[in-house]
């Protein structure tokens, strides 16, 4: 049978697990985490011990050795109940096994929940386009200097080893981008919280580099190569923020319907208007469709084919449709979805959120053009690096 758009029994099974998880151990501390933009340190621990952040990771390191597949499913059932845990497990499953040069000892304790990954590319002269980034490393005998500002970078503060991209000049006199892994307790390292919209308890920062010294054996993925070992993740993790998105929107959804079919104005309930009801199965239609193309950039990924194309739809399209679905369902819900008690509004901000994650909107539709139409027609030099 060549096509087969059902889960296997094991992978049900597992969706199963995880939704039961999520309810039990991260749906509690949700509401006071985002208040508070606290990292939610109670749910990594736990996503540690119940193999939630070795996923993909080989058994030999403490993983589950799953594939994408399982990944997905993971990032959509914790989504159900709260983005910014599910971008955790997004970020260290793929950033653990997708990227080199963590090296074992690290990645056991990620896996465990115990240290924290985290990628710093963003300037503020370097969001979109990667390239033009100021942060350098200069080398020193057996050592980088690096120095710099990066911002928006997730889970810092917090965050315990980063990834630095920064130019480091190559002995033909010109400056390549290097990946660089660097503690976050390193002398010259600071950082500070830059308040958000969403995703808050996922924090994120503002991080200064001042003379930080590091082995110039802390290469990831290989000197130069930086954009090269960002790309090869970029196929996988925009699949994962698209499915990151639906969940959350097909929760709303779900409870939206329940909340339809009960709630009565003028005697009856408004799931009998078809202004309501026509919505709400035109946006389920649409994050159906959605899952089904984010679920194919995983199988594609798993295959080993070029994702690229699939995975910029289906994030563009995913986030998109969810906060537009999440908006109605909140309309649908009258005032009481605008207050914070039914938790409508924090979702609301957080699918916002992801729309910048691993590149925005229009850098997504950008990466499709170049796959459909051709890199001359996306209308930049160089790239579109998201
Ligand atoms: C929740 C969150 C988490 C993040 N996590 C990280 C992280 O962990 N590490 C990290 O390094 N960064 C992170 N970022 C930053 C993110 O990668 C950037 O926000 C993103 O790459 C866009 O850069 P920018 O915000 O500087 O926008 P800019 O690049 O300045 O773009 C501004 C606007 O112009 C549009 N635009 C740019 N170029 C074009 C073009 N050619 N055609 C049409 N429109 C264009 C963009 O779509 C955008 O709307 C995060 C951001 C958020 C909000």
């Amino acid at each position: 049978m060549a096509l087969d758009f059902g889960f296997t029994p094991e992978q049900d099974e597992f969706r199963m697990f995880v939704r039961e998880f999520a309810r039990r151990e991260i749906a509690p501390h949700v509401a006071e985490c985002d208040e508070k933009e606290q990292m939610p340190w109670h749910a990594i621990h736990k996503m540690g011990e119940a193999g939630l952040l070795g996923i993909i990771a080989p058994k030999a390191l403490g993983g589950q050795a799953h594939d994408y597949f399982h990944l997905g499913i993971a990032v959509e059932e914790i989504a159900r109940v709260d983005n910014s845990c599910a971008m955790i497990c997004s970020m260290q499953n793929t950033l653990a096994t997708l990227i080199p040069g963590w090296g074992d000892d690290t990645i056991r304790e990620v896996i465990k929940g115990r240290q924290l990954l985290c990628i710093a590319t963003s300037e503020s002269e370097a969001g979109s386009d990667v390239s033009n980034m100021a942060t350098n490393a200069r080398i020193e005998g057996n050592e980088f200097v690096i120095n710099g500002q990066k911002i928006h970078v997730s889970l810092m503060p917090g965050g315990t080893i980063m990834g630095v991209t920064a130019k480091v000049q190559q002995g033909d006199g010109k400056s390549a981008i290097t990946f660089i892994r660097v503690p976050a307790d390193a002398p010259g390292v600071s950082s500070i919280l830059m308040p958000e919209m969403g995703v808050r308890s996922h924090q994120l920062g503002i991080v200064n580099f001042k003379d930080v010294r590091v082995p110039v054996e802390h290469v990831l993925g290989g000197r130069g190569q930086a954009k090269a070992v960002l790309y090869a993740r970029w196929n996988v993790s925009r699949c994962l923020s698209a499915l990151n998105a639906l969940g959350a929107a097909q929760q709303v959804i779900d409870d939206t319907i329940e909340f339809v079919k009960k709630k009565k104005v003028y005697g009856q309930a408004i799931g009998h208007f078809q202004a309501i009801s026509f919505p709400l199965i035109e946006h389920a239609t649409r994050i159906e469709s959605c899952r089904l193309m984010a679920y194919k950039g995983l199988w594609m990924n798993v295959r080993g084919e070029n994702a690229a194309k699939v995975a910029g739809m289906a994030k563009w399209s995913s986030i998109t449709y969810s906060i537009q679905a999440i908006f109605d369902c909140l309309q649908m819900h009258g005032a009481g979805g605008y207050l914070k008690d039914l938790g409508i509004e924090r979702r609301y901000r957080d699918v916002i959120g992801l729309t910048f994650t691993g590149g925005t909107i229009n850098v997504m539709k950008l990466i499709v053009v170049k796959e459909m139409l051709g890199a001359s027609f996306m209308g930049i030099s160089g790239g579109g690096d998201g």
